[in-house]
């Protein structure tokens, strides 16, 4: 394992250079808004780029640094072209630190590491359909047999489930318990026998998500996160990482957003009209607010939990003043352009935006975690 401190922002730099091209004013006309997924990528060669890519990243040294270095890293990482990092964000920032903070030893050895370099792709097999905001609801049940246990249930909304290697898994193990008790966590392997994965097609076209069904899943013992009935603790570990990924350190925005939206009003005419300027500047504002906040919040642990909640909103609330800016530069016509141009991706943006504000943890959540964990107010 490899660990930096204090690392130099030329040295990152020019190891990017050396591998990824700068951004420039033209991708603003040609790389891609889409939110979620690209409905009309090639996903399988997203994942190869992505796990690729991760490897170097990790034999580089840059997959493991403490907040303020993975600031300087991301701040100077932000000036180039890099493939699509969203096959990895479940390992990297949702299983990973559960298995960093609750994992044993011989969990850690045998995932962490693969996880970090892009061999091991994860996703999450927490929703259900009565447990999503109410995730003490979870039925999926596991009982126990030799060597291990035997999961069955019925999970939903799996990103990345069509793909990924391994889940963690959250099921009850004491059917007796209800609510946060009872609850405990895997990791399961999804070519398990009794793993059936089936695609939910979304509004945008495309199917990042999946039911899952588990018939009788095979996990063995030594794959239990924590202890017997601490899977509470560990979910919550997991969705801090998650809102903090969500909220910025995963750039859950599309790299140069506003410029590729000026690059829209210059296509269309419309760059000197004073309602789009508005809009623009709208836009800028609140793209800068949210990097602030983000950078802030990294540097500052104290804020580290609250941040992750502030930073989500920043970005829904960012994506909704783009929103806005797009319908006003290009029209409602937008939204009925498909296929591979540059407006089809703004129509996929306009359709992805919802379950942004979803994903993670709905908005209205996050809202009662500042107002209860943050400021102290008594529980809604
Ligand atoms: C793009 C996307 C990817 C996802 N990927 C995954 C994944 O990989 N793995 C996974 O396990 N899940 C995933 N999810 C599911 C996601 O975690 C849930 O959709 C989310 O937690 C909300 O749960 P729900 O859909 O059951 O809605 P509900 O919980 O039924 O909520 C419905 C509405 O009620 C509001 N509400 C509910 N409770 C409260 C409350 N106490 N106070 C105020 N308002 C409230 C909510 O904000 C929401 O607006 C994904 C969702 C999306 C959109």
């Amino acid at each position: 394992m490899v660990r930096m401190q204090d690392i130099d922002a030329a040295s990152v730099d020019a190891w990017l250079a050396a591998r990824a091209p700068l951004h420039t004013a033209q991708d603003a006309q040609h790389t891609g808004v889409a939110l979620i997924e690209e409905s009309g990528a090639d996903e399988g060669a997203v994942v190869e780029a992505a796990r690729a890519w991760q490897r170097e990243w990790y034999d580089a040294g840059y997959a493991e640094l403490g907040a303020a270095d993975a600031a300087v890293v991301r701040s100077v990482a932000a000036n180039y072209r890099l493939p699509d990092l969203r096959p990895l964000l479940i390992g990297l920032h949702i299983l990973g630190p559960a298995l960093r903070e609750h994992g044993t030893a011989a969990l850690q050895r045998r995932y962490l590491t693969p996880i970090l370099r892009g061999e091991i792709l994860a996703c999450q097999l927490f929703s259900e359909p009565e447990a999503g905001s109410d995730l003490a609801g979870v039925r999926a049940k596991a009982v126990r047999v030799p060597g291990g246990w035997s999961v069955s249930g019925q999970k939903v909304w799996t990103s990345n489930a069509h793909f990924a290697d391994v889940a963690e898994l959250l099921v009850r193990t004491d059917s007796a318990s209800s609510r946060h008790a009872g609850l405990s966590m895997f990791v399961m392997h999804m070519d398990a026998p009794g793993v059936d994965v089936r695609p939910l097609r979304q509004m945008t076209g495309g199917a990042a998500f999946n039911e899952v069904f588990l018939n009788d899943v095979f996990v063995p013992e030594e794959n239990l996160i924590g202890e017997e009935g601490t899977g509470w603790r560990v979910a919550m570990t997991s969705l801090s990482g998650e809102r903090a990924a969500l909220g910025g350190e995963f750039e859950a925005v599309p790299p140069q957003l506003v410029e590729k939206l000026a690059a829209m009003a210059l296509r269309r005419g419309r760059s000197e009209d004073p309602l789009v300027w508005g809009c623009l500047a709208d836009a800028a504002v609140a793209d800068f607010a949210h990097r602030a906040v983000v950078e802030h919040g990294a540097a500052d642990p104290q804020l580290a939990g609250a941040a992750a909640s502030v930073t989500k909103l920043m970005v829904t609330d960012l994506l909704e003043v783009v929103t806005s800016a797009v319908l006003e530069i290009g029209d409602a016509e937008v939204l009925l352009e498909r296929g591979a141009s540059i407006d089809a991706q703004w129509s996929e943006f306009i359709l992805g935006k919802p379950g942004v504000a979803i994903a993670g943890g709905a908005n209205e959540i996050q809202k009662n975690v500042i107002a209860e964990r943050h400021l102290g107010l008594p529980k809604g």
